[in-house]
């Protein structure tokens, strides 16, 4: 089809996330009266915390309800430096950071203003579908880059070095990482440092998850590495951290120059970011942290339950993931495309979840469990799972 009714080249590989097209079935069930265990979205199950709630509605009652600079008030961008310069022991300048609505922007704007048409980005298979969307709109070449499942999922460091030339311009991380849970051990990400540092190249770290993180680890992000900081994009969000999926607030510490490039794309693209909520952001990292502790304890026991709950069904293998609140179960046993068994356990066993390969090719033999819903429904989840795989 040409004229009017043809797009450009660079939307036309764009396809929906997975999970919303699990969510719309399992919807379309539910009209039909069926009950439907839902572990297919990655959103926290709690409200936003009450705190941080009525700061963002005292913000709109108070009439702090216009445009703000581009890239964010500068009191939350000063807040935001001094947690991410405590948190990661990095030394963060304000200027360094920019806010934007949700994660998601500030993944895709550095990547639209640093990479050109050809440059080859690095980014893990499973992973997070964003990443290749915006490489492809941003004109990069994605280069897949595998997963070690005996080794906590984390990216396959060989592989990456393997992949990578002087035509790399970006490696992604997600650790800990959506689909699997996995979390990068400190001695990978020195060789994806040494990797990145040999070619010259950017590394965008996505640590959405980096507060969810269980058995006592501690988070390293790679920035704190030697001389990283410089050539890192580090993303983090209060989605996650805070359940406000829905209020939209995310944040990137970059270098300066990358920074002025990224607060001119907001600029031109979105404007700002909703007033109140950014307010509603500064009460979330200045206010009390004890709820994000106990709701990092209660995934950290719903993990456990999920975690053993599989093993215990005959021919699926699961790794005990170190982060986030996904399982990422090995069901390759069955003999089945995931996409076929992820269907039969929606219709068969009223559970939705997400087929592996919702995540890339390599996701195939794998499920997506998210665990961010009641110990209730995770234990109806995982009855209606057994029953219906023990079928096969
Ligand atoms: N990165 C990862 C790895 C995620 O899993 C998600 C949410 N599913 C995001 C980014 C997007 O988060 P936000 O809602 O803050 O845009």
């Amino acid at each position: 089809m040409g004229g009017s009714m043809s797009f450009a080249q660079r939307v036309c590989h764009l396809r929906e996330e997975g999970a919303y097209v699990v969510l719309s079935k399992a919807q379309q069930l539910e009209r039909q009266g069926r009950q439907i265990v839902h572990l297919e979205i990655g959103q926290p199950d709690f409200e936003t915390f009450s705190n941080v709630a009525a700061a963002g509605i005292r913000a709109i009652k108070s009439g702090k309800t216009r445009y703000t600079l581009p890239a964010g008030l500068l009191r939350l961008r000063e807040t935001v430096a001094e947690d991410v310069s405590a948190r990661r022991g990095i030394a963060v300048q304000p200027e360094e950071v920019i806010v934007g609505p949700g994660t998601k922007p500030l993944l895709f704007f550095p990547t639209l203003a640093l990479v050109e048409p050809a440059d080859e980005v690095l980014y893990p298979n499973p992973g997070f579908p964003t990443y290749e969307a915006m490489i492809r709109v941003a004109g990069g070449k994605p280069v897949p880059v595998p997963l070690c499942e005996e080794k906590s999922f984390s990216l396959d460091v060989e592989a990456a070095s393997q992949l990578a030339s002087d035509r790399t311009r970006l490696i992604i991380l997600n650790s800990p990482g959506n689909p699997t849970g996995g979390v990068m051990p400190v001695s990978d990400l020195e060789r994806i440092a040494a990797l990145a540092t040999e070619h010259d190249c950017w590394v965008l770290s996505d640590e959405i998850y980096s507060r969810l993180i269980y058995d006592g680890l501690a988070y390293t992000s790679i920035a704190s590495l030697p001389d990283m900081k410089a050539r890192t994009i580090l993303v983090d969000g209060f989605s996650k951290t805070y359940a406000m999926t829905g209020w939209r607030l995310g944040f990137g510490v970059m270098p300066r120059g990358l920074a002025e490039r990224v607060s001119l794309l907001l600029t031109h693209s979105i404007g700002c970011t909703a007033s109140f909520t950014q307010y509603a952001g500064i009460e979330a990292l200045t206010g009390p942290q004890d709820q994000v502790e106990s709701v990092r304890q209660e995934y950290q026991r719903r993990r456990d339950v999920i975690v053993s709950g599989l093993q215990e069904i005959p021919g699926v293998r699961c790794q005990k993931p170190g982060g986030a609140f996904y399982a990422f179960p090995n069901v390759t046993a069955f003999g089945k495309p995931v996409d076929e068994l992820a269907d039969y356990l929606l219709v068969e066993a009223g559970v939705a979840l997400l087929p592996g390969t919702a995540f890339g090719n390599q996701g195939e033999g794998h499920l997506r469990i998210s665990y961010a819903n009641s110990l209730s429904n995770i234990e109806r989840g995982l009855e209606q799972i057994h029953q219906a795989l023990s079928r096969l």
